[in-house]
């Protein structure tokens, strides 16, 4: 992959310095620290790509699993436009009491990408927009470095952006498992209609919503998971990356794999025609 000047800059806000091997020509992307080898997950040739670990299926958290299937049934009908405001009214959980507003998504419901965040911050909830604040803007960089973006750009290079829980919890916390569940069938109809070809997990919450699992985000980065047949990356959310920039190398080498998984889909369509 070679790199322009903005993705570069894109690259340095993230704290991704650039390597570039002294006797050879720059090949591909970035490592961790100037003079440091690339990360195994980026380095891995497009012929031995079948040796990128896949995640064993988890058992799926089961709270409250009638109430979420009546929900997925009713939301069966549903487009986004009326599953968005069938979240402005939701009451399915206590979140409801607390938000000025649901936060549901955006970009283009068609985009090929999807990054699925945690729950909206109180920058998300006056603006009505998951990712709105500065870990907004770092999303927004990310995904430049990626060549992506959720505004205007052709479907192959758009990402919809969604929070896995759509109201925000009170006074900063988590949304318990209990809401998490509460508020999946959303997320779930969301990845139906969207349909995206990859989904980019930003958060413990978001990869317990897609995948039932409660392990933490370092025992799930770096193998590629599946929701409804959907490849899913796991990766530290831009507001972790803010207050831990040590951090920002790791979940470049997440978002590099995800880049790897989806030239792999590229690939294996071309070879079936
Ligand atoms: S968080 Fe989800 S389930 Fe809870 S009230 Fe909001 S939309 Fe409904």
């Amino acid at each position: 992959m070679g790199w322009t000047d903005r993705q570069r800059a894109m690259l340095e806000e993230m704290g991704i310095r650039l390597w570039v091997p002294a006797t050879a020509p720059p090949r591909a992307a970035s490592a961790p620290g100037v003079g440091a080898p690339r990360p195994a997950a980026v380095a891995v040739p497009m012929s031995d790509r079948a040796a990128v670990p896949s995640a064993p299926a988890p058992a799926r958290l089961t709270l409250d699993s009638d109430r979420a299937s009546d929900l997925a049934s009713e939301f069966a009908a549903l487009d986004v436009g009326a599953l968005a405001v069938r979240a402005a009214v939701c009451t399915a959980c206590p979140l409801c009491a607390g938000r000025s507003r649901s936060v549901f998504g955006s970009g283009n419901p068609q985009a090929d990408w999807m990054v699925v965040g945690d729950a909206p911050d109180a920058d998300d909830d006056a603006a009505g927009e998951p990712f709105a604040g500065r870990a907004g803007q770092l999303l927004d960089n990310m995904l430049a470095a990626m060549r992506l973006s959720r505004g205007d750009a052709p479907r192959a290079r758009q990402a919809y952006v969604t929070p896995s829980v759509k109201c925000r919890p009170p006074a900063g916390r988590a949304p318990e498992p209990r809401e998490v569940e509460r508020c999946r069938p959303y997320l779930a109809r969301q990845v139906g209609l969207v349909q995206p070809r990859l989904i980019i997990a930003m958060g413990r919450v978001a990869a317990q919503s897609l995948l039932g699992t409660a392990e933490p985000i370092a025992r799930l980065r770096g193998r590629v998971h599946r929701f409804e047949g959907v490849p899913v990356i796991v990766t530290y959310p831009p507001a972790h990356l803010l207050r831990h920039p040590q951090d920002k190398a790791a979940a470049w080498e997440d978002l590099c794999l995800a880049l790897e998984v989806a030239r792999d889909a590229d690939a294996a369509q071309t070879d079936s025609r």
